[in-house]
């Protein structure tokens, strides 16, 4: 078995409060929500950072973004806003080597992040 969290959640061997599923991708509610709406938009490949994107991953890429937009919609953060985040490697504090987009909103955020 996958040592990775998020694989396993998508094998469904790990729960998780999951609120959109499709042929691409997963999403569920981030486990330590930094905002009222904390959802991680998860590709069902395994890819470990953004490092490691290709050009066959285009359409993917795209799909998580529209996938993120659709759920900020359907959560009303369309007007008011919403940030969406990558994190890739140390410095930016990725902790899960699975690459998955962070929608964060439902409060203020400043600028730059800490
Ligand atoms: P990163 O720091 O950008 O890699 O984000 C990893 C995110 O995954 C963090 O916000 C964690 O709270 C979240 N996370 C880790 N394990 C789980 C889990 O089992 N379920 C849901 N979210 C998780």
């Amino acid at each position: 078995m996958s040592h990775c969290i998020f694989c396993k959640i998508r094998d469904g061997h790990v729960p998780a409060r999951l609120v959109h599923r499709d042929d691409h991708c997963l999403a569920i509610e981030d486990i330590n929500p930094q905002a009222p709406t904390h959802l991680l938009v998860i590709p069902l490949e395994h890819i470990p950072t953004v490092n490691d994107l290709t050009e066959n991953h285009r359409e993917l890429v795209g799909h998580l973004h529209l996938t993120a937009a659709k759920l900020a919609r359907q959560r009303g953060l369309a007007d008011s806003g919403y940030r969406l985040v990558f994190n890739t490697q140390r410095d930016a504090g990725q902790t899960v080597f699975h690459i998955h987009l962070h929608l964060l909103g439902g409060r203020p955020m400043e600028w730059p992040p800490g």
